[in-house]
């Protein structure tokens, strides 16, 4: 995520858990980490130093067309979990 890289399939545990998460299974995609980071309810951001600014280009909104386009297609977005704001997350 620190390098902003776009991802899918990766085999882990959703963070400080013991639970498979998504990745693992390969339904799950992240997408442009640091304009999208995950947003604690502490106030804690990852990836560290990443700042979410609707509005800013690639930046998702419940508005934005790639969420929209998830939506439509039976996907989660992480923006709209209730914990963390998974901004740059995307589940089936
Ligand atoms: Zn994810």
């Amino acid at each position: 995520m620190a390098a902003d890289n776009s991802s899918a399939f990766n085999y882990r545990t959703i963070a400080g858990t013991d639970r498979l998460s998504r990745h693992a299974l390969g339904r799950a995609v992240d997408i442009n980490p640091r304009e999208n980071p995950a947003v604690y309810p502490d106030g804690r951001i990852a990836p560290a130093g990443a700042v979410y600014r609707p509005g800013s280009p690639g930046t998702f909104t419940d508005e934005h067309p790639a969420v929209c386009a998830f939506i439509e297609r039976g996907w989660r977005w992480g923006g709209d979990f209730d914990h963390v704001r998974d901004y740059h997350h995307f589940e089936k």
